[in-house]
């Protein structure tokens, strides 16, 4: 009885998405796509390239040509990481920036299945069953307060049900609300984030996937790496959606 109460609930639901969204590629317009597609058709999805070895075993940028197992990139040798690994599961181009784009700044949930399958995918056979917790890169309050979603929260969460790992969304806060990285240069960029995070929960060396949507200097998430660190966190690893250089 209950099950059918919930089935039907979530039909309902699919009805009522598919209402507003007609079965078209959200993307480009051009294409077929369902909700359970996270809206995204098959020819979108073929733009979005997975990152494959061989890449930096430190910050996982991806390398061209062969290279040995444990190839760490020139910048990698010059940097002090408080994560064991940074790992990403799509390479930035145009597609999936727009697609992250959308689902964070409009809210654009219909593709939240495509990028919980593409983390999950690429995420979870890579990280077995060596570590304890997720935790989501947190957003300042002011800020989460503005836009009341934190993409990091959502795909973590995302990741945890499909791991079993659980999460926790308290480790650490973000204290200083940096300004836009996004004109920054990659020294001003860590020097902007150093200390915006502080640690806010009382780890017993917990291993720590640390989960955020895109990846670029590895600033933000060091930082943050830093902080669960100090909250008494073991070895912390890295997982994002996409990874640009
Ligand atoms: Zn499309
Ligand atoms: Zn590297």
């Amino acid at each position: 009885m209950f099950e059918a109460i919930k089935g039907g609930a979530r039909a309902f639901a699919e009805i009522g998405l598919g209402l507003f969204y007609p079965n078209v590629c959200q993307l480009c317009r051009e294409e077929r796509a369902t909700a359970k597609q996270g809206y995204l058709g098959i020819e979108c999805r073929k733009k979005i390239q997975r990152i494959e070895p061989p890449f930096c075993s430190r910050c996982g940028l991806p390398v061209e040509g062969a290279v040995t197992t444990n190839f760490v990139c020139a910048s990698c040798r010059e940097t002090e990481f408080h994560f064991v690994s940074a790992r990403g599961a799509a390479r930035v181009n145009t597609a999936i920036l727009e697609v992250i784009h959308r689902y964070k700044y409009q809210r654009a949930l219909y593709f939240e299945p495509f990028l919980a399958e593409l983390l999950t995918g690429q995420a979870g056979p890579a990280l077995g069953t060596e570590w304890d917790l997720i935790v989501p890169v947190p957003l300042h309050p002011v800020k989460k307060r503005e836009r009341e979603f934190n993409q990091a929260e959502r795909l973590a969460e995302c990741l945890s049900r499909a791991t079993g790992i659980p999460v926790n969304h308290h480790a650490a806060r973000r204290v200083i609300q940096t300004e836009s990285q996004t004109r920054l240069d990659r020294a001003h960029r860590a020097a902007n984030v150093r200390n915006a995070f502080a640690p806010t929960a009382k780890l017993n060396g917990e291993r720590v996937v640390l989960v955020d949507d895109i990846l670029t200097t590895c600033s933000t998430t060091n930082a943050c790496a830093k902080a669960l660190r100090m909250a008494g966190a073991g070895p912390v690893c890295v997982w994002t959606v996409a990874r640009g250089a």
